[in-house]
């Protein structure tokens, strides 16, 4: 009998001794699987397919929640919609982590943000995670988070956190000899969802397929891009699996545009299975795009 409970006592602390880490988006709940390791859980609210602007709150995230003791925010005004997950979970020892804690934002606007401007976020742009130097700050910040909770297995986590970030190094260097051509390339975006990617691999978004960041496509936008498409012989259009191709595919009609379908999370698209990877994939894609 006592062995018994001893034995039920122990599986249960083995059980309780792994953090559980709730995120808001796929990429976040993969680097910090990558950091935590065999010490914690990961779950993602949206999936890697999904827009994360717009989820839909439902009660059962708010029980995952519950027993969760971290929740990673992608923050920047993204997924508000987590605060009402986490409010509603009512879980005081919760940990809320805002991952965009040492982001360098883009984009911030200069005037006063209204309806009209579509879904701009006044604290800039918060699709960061696309910046593999993003990567590695979003990978710092959970670091330090889990440390704190978890100090038994610091050193783990500091060990977890060097491989990924070199990882990362490794994949930057092999980016540069692959990728190089992509360099100054020009296209046409569906959303405002890649300027981080753009800075860091030198590309060039010259017009988004939404006429405002979260409005649907007017045929007098249409009609603009197909002009522009025709004037500045703009050969690609990319845009993420949660879209309509209805607004693209027209373009490609009237132009013969290349319209290719870019991840911009962790899972939006089979062979995106980790961070590193999803970013690779883009590359690939893009790549492809772009060889005649
Ligand atoms: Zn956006």
């Amino acid at each position: 009998m006592l062995y018994r409970i001893i034995l039920v006592l122990a599986l249960s602390l083995s059980l309780q001794a792994k953090i559980s880490v709730v995120a808001s988006t796929s990429d976040l709940a993969d680097i910090a699987g990558q950091i935590g390791g065999k010490h914690v859980t990961t779950l993602s609210i949206a999936r890697g397919s999904q827009d994360p602007h717009y989820v839909e709150v439902l009660p059962s995230y708010m029980i995952k929640v519950k027993r969760a003791d971290m929740y990673l925010m992608v923050g920047m005004e993204l997924d508000q919609w987590a605060e009402q997950i986490i409010d509603g979970s009512r879980n005081s020892d919760l940990r809320i982590v805002d991952c965009s804690a040492d982001i360098t934002p883009l984009e911030v606007p200069t005037r006063k943000v209204d309806a009209s401007m579509g879904d701009i976020h006044p604290n800039g742009n918060p699709h960061y995670w696309l910046d593999p130097d993003n990567g590695k700050a979003i990978a710092r910040t959970i670091a330090v988070h889990l440390k704190q909770i978890d100090p038994e297995h610091g050193e783990t986590y500091d060990q977890n956190l060097l491989t990924f970030i070199e990882s990362l190094t490794t994949l930057e260097k092999e980016w540069v000899e692959r990728f190089s051509d992509l360099r100054g390339k020009r296209l046409i975006y569906y959303h405002n969802t890649w300027p981080y990617f753009n800075r860091y691999f030198g590309l060039e978004a010259v017009a988004f397929v939404e006429p405002n960041p979260g409005i649907m496509p007017t045929p007098t936008h249409l009609d603009h891009l197909i002009h522009l498409i025709q004037e500045q012989n703009i050969q690609v259009i990319a845009m993420e699996p949660y879209f309509s191709d209805k607004a693209p595919n027209y373009l490609t009609r009237k132009t013969g545009i290349v319209v290719v379908g870019l991840a911009q999370s962790v899972d939006a698209r089979k062979g995106t299975e980790t961070y590193q990877r999803m970013l690779t994939y883009n590359l690939e894609i893009l790549q492809k795009a772009f060889t005649p």
